[in-house]
């Protein structure tokens, strides 16, 4: 039995993790859950999951949450104490870290400081605090399991070699919906152009970074801090169909790869059950049905997030911080219309020429970066709030 904390259960990952676990009653068992404000789909879920402790956002969203359950209740608790008491919950074997953005970080560092392993959908995390993160883990000696599909690709993809034979780690990139948009037309793509990613069902937030390009400068990030190796010996390669997951080349010119059908269950049930392997719900992949792979390169001069992703981590310090921050808020600012979906670069690259990179040496310095981050981006783009 493996008893899990699933913070952003309401969210894409948590209700396919959710899926795997109930699959699988006699492996699981859910010890707290965390939510952001669909409370309708939380109350399901606790009396599906039954958990003893479960977090809201607000002690408001927290009140109504009470008054609209029967029966058995659990603990219900809200705010940043509440997601750190499910993060710690003393039951807990392994934490899924699936809330997104920056708000991810404090309690999946809470998660690591008391010693729970940790199933790491929350990229974010990485991206703004990914050395202090990756010391907590050595330190605490608990296990950081990828569940972006890319890193769960290169993690399979290295089992059992030696990490001074890998020569280069080759994300893949479906390219999103504006694959093969030019210039002009990307200037006016729409909210609902952007959310027509072509392979995945994800949140709002990752499937606009996934259109940006943004989501692959991040998990470029990602990369470099859970495997331990230096950007430039990182590449990424478009992939339309999204059948190769990521690859490793090694010194000797071979490559291994992971494939199958893109559903994020699969590497979530990887993450959850390593080293073993349980049946995930992915459908079986028949390479006969497909009509090609194929693989390009990435353009950055129409998909500049990607480029400054590369520069971030390059400055290094608080600048990844600062650019996943930038970011964060303006495309905050496209999905509510306010600005065009070629601003969303423009301001982080705008945000990052303003900020002069310092060295991190705490989560609180992390989240100060982050709130400078988000202050400029607002400042640049003419917001109030
Ligand atoms: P989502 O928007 O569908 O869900 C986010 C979850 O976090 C929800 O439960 C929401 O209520 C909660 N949440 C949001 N803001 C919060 C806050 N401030 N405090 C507490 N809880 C909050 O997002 P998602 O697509 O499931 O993505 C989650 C994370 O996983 C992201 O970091 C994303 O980059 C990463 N990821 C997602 C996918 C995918 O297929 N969806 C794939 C790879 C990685
Ligand atoms: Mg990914």
């Amino acid at each position: 039995m493996k008893n899990l904390t699933i913070l952003g259960s309401t969210g894409s990952i948590g209700v396919s993790t959710l899926e795997v676990v109930a699959a699988h009653p006699d492996k699981f068992r859910v010890v707290a859950l965390t939510a952001g404000s669909n409370l309708e789909l939380l109350k399901q879920q606790i009396e599906t999951f039954q958990p003893d402790l479960v977090s809201v956002l607000t002690a408001d969203k927290a009140k109504a949450l009470s008054r609209s359950l029967s029966g058995k209740k659990p603990q219900i608790m809200h705010g940043v104490e509440g997601l750190i008491a499910a993060a710690t919950a003393a039951d807990t074997t392994m934490v899924v870290a699936a809330i997104v953005g920056a708000a991810g970080l404090v309690p999946t560092a809470a998660a690591i400081m008391a010693g729970k392993d940790v199933a790491l959908a929350n990229k974010e995390t990485l991206v703004t605090a990914g050395h202090l993160i990756m010391k907590m883990v050595r330190e605490k000696d608990v296990r950081l399991y990828p569940v972006d599909s890319e890193h769960c690709a290169v993690f399979q993809s290295m089992a059992g070699h030696r990490s001074q034979d890998i020569h280069r780690v080759i994300l893949t990139a479906s390219g999103g919906p504006f694959l093969n948009w030019g210039k002009e037309k990307l200037a006016g793509a729409t909210v609902a152009d952007a959310l027509n990613h072509p392979n995945w069902s994800m949140g709002k937030k990752i499937t606009v970074d996934s259109a940006s390009m943004m989501n692959k400068g991040l998990e470029v990030i990602e990369a470099r801090w859970l495997f331990d190796i230096p950007v430039e010996r990182i590449a990424v390669n478009i992939h339309p169909q999204s059948i190769v997951h990521s690859m490793v080349e090694y010194i000797d010119g071979s490559v291994m790869a992971q494939l199958g059908v893109p559903d994020m269950k699969g590497p979530i049930a990887y993450a959850l059950t390593y080293p073993g392997r349980v049946a995930s719900g992915v459908k079986p992949l028949d390479l006969t049905e497909l009509s090609g792979l194929t693989f390009l390169k990435p353009d950055t001069d129409r998909f500049p997030a990607l480029k400054l992703a590369y520069d971030a981590v390059r400055a290094g310090e608080s600048m990844p911080a600062v650019m996943n921050a930038a970011n964060e808020i303006a495309v905050e600012n496209f999905l509510s219309g306010r600005i065009g979906f070629m601003a969303i670069s423009e301001t982080i690259a705008r945000v990052m020429d303003l900020h002069t990179p310092r060295s991190l040496h705490s989560i609180e310095e992390v989240l100060e970066a982050d709130r400078w981050g988000r202050r400029t981006a607002k400042e640049v783009l003419g917001c109030t709030n």
